[in-house]
């Protein structure tokens, strides 16, 4: 059984991307299933949030990238949490310019993916806020993507250059990948433009929008300085739960997917 290799993917910043991809983690290592993150942005964000000091890193993604170590060599288990990590620091913002001579550089994650496949039930990639070549390398390996968005007033127009790189993506390099869901996050439900939001989001892309809300949650803000997912830091927090709920949302929907093929 392949490994569901999952980007988490938006092109702003800020957006709940990490927080996403550390707690979906832990929430899938809590339901049994082997996960692997993969750090994609240099600020490390998700390698630090989840215990692993990204300045004294030996190898990185980075050397992953560039061929000069293998993922079984430079992942690490995370502090707690039950997962693994593919880890970056800011080495990785040099990665961009040194691929550009390089054959197949777009496809870098994928091949080095391919080989600890069947060592995971999920891959969790952690793209950085822009369309560059690591977000490229991060939407070649993947066979889906999760788009955390915030509801506000421009979230939609981001949205629309995402969703025109992605079909870019799958008409040159991909052809395979899809958007897997769209996922609402800092949600406040007492808000009037969250609701104008959502029903927009619904319009547009249906039943690809998860039912599980992520709300806004000071818990899950807090968690990353102390190096532990947010179901780690304080499992009961409403932030936490959401992640766990979103992790059944997601085994739900992919694993009951793949039980009848489709045609
Ligand atoms: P991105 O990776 O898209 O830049 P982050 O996951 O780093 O976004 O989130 C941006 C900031 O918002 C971080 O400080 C994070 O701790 C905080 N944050 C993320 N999700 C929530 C939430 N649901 N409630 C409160 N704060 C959050
Ligand atoms: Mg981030």
């Amino acid at each position: 059984m392949n490994a569901r290799v999952i980007a988490v993917a938006n092109q702003k910043g800020g957006v709940g991307k990490t927080t996403t991809v550390v707690n979906l983690a832990a929430g899938l290592a809590e339901l049994g299933r082997r996960v692997l993150i993969v750090d994609l942005d240099p600020q490390g964000n998700a390698t630090m949030g989840s215990g692993i000091a990204k300045q004294a890193l030996e190898q990185s993604v980075y050397h992953v990238l560039l061929g000069d170590a293998s993922v079984e060599e430079v992942r690490q288990p995370a502090k707690q949490g039950g997962y693994h990590v593919l880890p970056a620091n800011r080495d990785l913002g040099g990665a961009e310019l040194e691929l550009v001579n390089e054959l197949a550089r777009e496809a870098r994650l994928k091949n080095a993916l391919s080989l600890v496949d069947d060592q995971y039930d999920y891959v969790l990639i952690d793209c950085p806020p822009s369309l560059n070549l690591l977000t490229l390398n991060g939407l070649v390996a993947a066979n889906s993507v999760l788009i955390p968005m915030v509801c506000e007033y421009y979230a939609l127009e981001g949205l629309s250059d995402l969703v025109t790189t992605l079909r870019k993506v799958r008409a040159a390099v991909n052809p395979r990948i899809e958007i897997m869901g769209l996922l609402r996050t800092m949600f406040d439900a007492r808000s009037n433009l969250s609701q104008q939001v959502s029903e927009q989001l619904a319009s547009h892309f249906g039943s690809k929008v998860f039912e599980t809300v992520i709300p806004r949650n000071v818990r899950l803000a807090e968690a990353p300085s102390h190096g532990l997912p947010g179901l780690v830091y304080d499992r009961n927090a409403r932030g936490a739960q959401a992640y766990l709920a979103l992790a059944q949302e997601l085994t739900a929907r992919l694993e009951s997917a793949t039980a009848t093929p489709s045609v």
